[in-house]
């Protein structure tokens, strides 16, 4: 890591970087260098696609604060124990040393669009007259530093409720159930109330339930100790997909025990305790928040054009404002002209999304203007509801059925397992 950051020339020093007030395209003399902000499922594909198909004009250099790459919608199963946290990360330091592409773990903290230069803060500081911050000049630039938490300032939810987004989270999820099990004895009832009915909440209360089952059969807990709750604001579950999908998913998860409150949107969280609109108070012992997610607060600091739901972009992923900077995954937002639609945040269009904006940089850095244009794909989509039922969803069509959560089970495998060549 240190002879990386020594060898990163500064803005004075740097020779293909050309330091100008207005966003401009870089000369096309010298290797170009591209900064990769991000390295989630948007970021590390434009790495590797960079690094394949375009590594002798460019020079990548990828930055994270993580120190893995985490496969996130398997996170519902790290929080109840089911899978290893490790099954679903892989460091970053070992993917990038096996690709041979640099990458810096720092938190960007800033990055001035006008002197195209990110900066970083470091984690440690080399002796007390070394800076606190890294600058890296960049010719392109390509924002995927995804989204975060959002709690639509709900009263309280954020001191109260954990969420669902890191390993971390998860981590911290699964450590709470384990305190929650051991000391069960003398309690008379727990219950676990997960907030928000899209697919994240979903597969998690199905999963939080169907793992109370084993750990009450495995301990000899009555089972009616534990109760699982979910809480959606509107009046149907998994909102954007077919109406024979969301009412399955509702009677599936009663007919399992779930507990469930549609069109009760909640105002306020307090200690073990939940406050809907309709001024109905509920026990939650355990509250996790799956509500929503916005765009990641860095972008606020950036001068592109954007908006709450991310970095404005054309359709060859550009930013409307700034041809050196591209964006992909959650951080973006893309409004397809012909539907009306925005880009839906999910693993599946960053990646998708990634694949276009690396071949656009490619053409760039080579002078050519014949661009790859986005077109939002309606993929399939799986939805696993817990050990013995998943969903496959394609535009109209949908399936049921224990294959169809063993899939979304295999397509993570196989995600993991080709990160890992
Ligand atoms: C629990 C859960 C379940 C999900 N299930 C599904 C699913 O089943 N199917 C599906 O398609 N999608 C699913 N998603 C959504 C999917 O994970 C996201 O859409 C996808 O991760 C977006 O990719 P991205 O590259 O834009 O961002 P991310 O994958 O979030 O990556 C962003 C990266 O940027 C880094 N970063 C952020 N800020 C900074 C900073 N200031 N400095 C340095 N680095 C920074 C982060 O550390 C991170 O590595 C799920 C998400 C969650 C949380």
């Amino acid at each position: 890591m240190d002879s990386l950051q020594t060898s990163i020339q500064q803005p004075g020093e740097t020779k293909s970087t050309t330091i100008q007030s207005m966003p401009a395209q870089p000369t096309l003399t010298a290797k170009k260098r591209v900064v990769i902000a991000g390295s989630g499922f948007g970021g590390l594909r434009v790495a590797e696609k960079l690094r394949k198909n375009c590594e002798k004009s460019i020079e990548i250099i990828v930055i994270d604060s993580a120190d893995c790459h985490t496969f996130a919608p398997a996170l519902y199963s790290v929080a109840t124990g089911e899978t290893s946290a490790q099954a679903v990360c892989e460091p970053l330091s070992v993917i990038y040393i096996r690709k041979g592409i640099k990458y810096i773990q720092e938190k960007i903290v800033n990055i001035d669009v006008k002197k195209k230069i990110v900066s970083t803060k470091k984690y440690k500081k080399l002796n007390k007259n070394d800076k606190a911050t890294n600058t890296i000049p960049y010719d392109f630039l390509v924002l995927a530093v995804g989204s975060e938490v959002n709690f639509y300032g709900i009263k309280g939810i954020q001191k109260n409720a954990f969420s669902l987004k890191t390993k971390e989270d998860a981590a911290a999820i699964y450590k709470h159930l384990q305190k929650v099990i051991a000391t069960m004895q003398d309690k008379q009832f727990h219950r676990l109330v997960v907030l928000g009915g899209g697919v994240t909440g979903v597969e998690l209360a199905c999963e939080l339930k169907d793992h109370l089952d084993n750990v009450c059969m495995q301990n000899n807990i009555p089972r009616e100790k534990f109760s699982v709750m979910l809480i959606q604001a509107v009046d149907h579950l998994v909102p954007g997909f077919p109406a024979k999908v969301q009412k399955f998913c509702e009677h599936y998860m009663a007919e399992h025990g779930i507990e469930l409150r549609v069109d009760s949107p909640v105002v306020q969280a307090k200690r073990q305790l939940l406050i809907l609109k309709s001024r109905e108070i509920i026990k939650a012992d355990t509250v996790i928040w799956a509500g929503g997610i916005k765009a990641n607060r860095l972008l606020g600091s950036v001068e592109v054009e954007q908006d709450e739901y991310g970095v404005k972009v054309n359709s060859y992923l550009q930013s409307v404002s700034n041809q050196n900077i591209y964006a992909v995954g959650d951080c973006m937002n893309y409004n397809d002209q012909k539907t009306g639609k925005r880009a839906l945040k999910t693993a599946q269009n960053a990646l998708h999304q990634a694949n276009v904006v690396a071949e656009n940089i490619c053409k760039a850095t080579k002078g050519r203007d014949d661009f790859a244009s986005y077109r939002p794909k309606e993929t399939p989509v799986l939805i696993s509801l817990g050990k013995k039922m998943g969903l496959f969803i394609w535009k109209n069509f949908w399936f049921r059925g224990y294959w169809m959560m063993k899939m979304k089970d295999y397509i993570e495998k196989e995600y993991m397992w080709k990160i890992r060549l």
